[in-house]
């Protein structure tokens, strides 16, 4: 599908969507990957990633957590982030470390206030927890590699949380000894616009999931939380998370309370939290299903995940994040009559083999990128009619090209 970056092109097509929507924000969103997701899931599950313990965790567990957070340290490096910009943050001990992995993103206006996007990757004895809670892990890391390059208003903080199965330790002590220790917050503490969770979603193949739980702090006054003043803002923000689950995914978002995972030691300090939980439905009788069948048992593996669902979740979770964080929404836009340039390319043949012709009516000058679905760039080049593919690993790619005014992104098959 061919995407142009430009508010010229948005204007002739359906301009305004409704409140709130962000045509650009749409496109980043879709960026999402299925296949990114089903690979990050299952490599970490391979991982055999358990129960990490109390005081003397079992040392295969332990061997495993640690190899989990290597693998998506060394994922995030591959985005192009570097290690200046991850943190591990030991809840171990010095002999028996186990972390917590932070990656921070700095923000252009309000660089010391963060949007924290959080996932434990822990889980239970029984199983590897492939959708407790690899599964957020999973669009975390597919949200980190799209926004990678992307200006925020806000800074950002996307946590991977260890250690949420003992009793959200990893997140307590986040909280505790980097966070703030005062209740309520004073003003030293770390400044956090919005904290989001996300604990379990990808929903169940065996059941309907097109709904998500968008979970606000004590709605109904049902939730383990303790501090009252930060409800209200917390109802706000997942309000506006449900319609942004409407608005970049296809799926749609349902109010209910947060309670239960790593959003709590946030809120019990104060700030303003929200989350998604799935919610799956019984494809013939309507009813609600809850919890997942697969819920802590040895059947939460990757083969029980519905992969269509997380690949809307995590759309959506995109989607709210550039709200959020307040994500660059200019496109190397000019007025109407200059933009142009873009107008009437043509890429072909797509599958390509050997050869990608491109072809640019408007102009001669333009810049080339060849991206793969991890966002590593394969070709870098310029003003060429032809690139030669035939030594591309077959797969799908993204085609950018830039102009002095515009860009265009276009997906490419290459089969050669
Ligand atoms: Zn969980």
């Amino acid at each position: 599908m061919k995407k142009l970056f430009t508010l010229a092109l948005a204007a002739i097509g359906s301009f305004y969507f409704g409140q709130g929507f962000t045509q650009i924000y749409k496109d980043r969103a879709d960026l999402v990957l299925q296949s990114n997701l089903q690979t990050y899931n299952a490599d970490l599950a391979a991982k055999g990633i358990r129960y990490v313990g109390g005081a003397t965790p079992n040392s295969t567990y332990l061997a495993n957590n640690n190899a989990a957070v290597n693998y998506i340290k060394d994922k995030l490096i591959t985005f192009g982030y570097t290690d200046s910009d991850i943190q591990m943050h030991n809840i171990g001990t010095v002999s028996k470390p186990y972390y917590n992995l932070i990656l921070t993103k700095t923000g252009t206006v309000n660089s010391d206030t963060y949007v924290i996007i959080g996932a434990h990757f822990d889980s239970v004895v029984a199983g590897v927890g492939a959708n407790d809670n690899l599964s957020g892990v999973a669009a975390i890391m597919e949200a980190a590699r799209i926004l990678r390059t992307i200006d925020t208003e806000y800074s950002m903080k996307f946590i991977f949380f260890n250690a949420e199965e003992n009793g959200l330790v990893g997140s307590t002590k986040y909280v505790s000894e980097i966070v703030t220790n005062n209740t309520p917050t004073t003003a030293d503490d770390m400044k956090i616009k919005i904290m989001f969770n996300l604990d379990m979603i990808g929903g169940n193949k065996t059941l309907t999931n097109n709904t998500i739980t968008c979970e606000a702090d004590k709605v109904g006054n049902t939730t383990s939380g303790t501090v009252s003043t930060n409800d209200a803002a917390s109802l706000a923000f997942t309000n506006d998370l449900i319609q942004y689950v409407g608005l970049y995914s296809d799926i749609t978002g349902v109010l209910s309370n947060a309670y239960s995972s790593d959003y709590m030691p946030f809120e019990n300090k104060g700030y303003v939290i929200t989350g998604f939980y799935e919610r799956m439905t019984n494809t013939s009788t309507g009813a609600i299903v809850e919890p997942n069948p697969t819920y802590h048992k040895a059947t939460d593996n990757i083969s029980n995940i519905s992969y269509p669902y997380l690949l809307q979740t995590t759309k959506a979770a995109l989607g709210a994040l550039q709200h959020f964080a307040v994500a660059d929404k200019s496109t190397v836009v000019l007025g109407a009559s200059e933009a142009t340039d873009l107008k009437d390319v043509v890429v072909y043949p797509n599958p390509a083999k050997n050869i990608l012709n491109i072809k640019v009516p408007n102009t001669q000058k333009f810049e080339i990128r060849l991206m793969d679905a991890t966002g590593k760039m394969i070709i870098v080049d310029k003003d060429k009619t032809q690139l030669d593919v035939s030594r591309i690993k077959n797969g799908v790619y993204y085609l950018i090209l830039k102009t002095a005014k515009q860009s265009l992104m276009e997906s490419v098959i290459i089969n050669n």
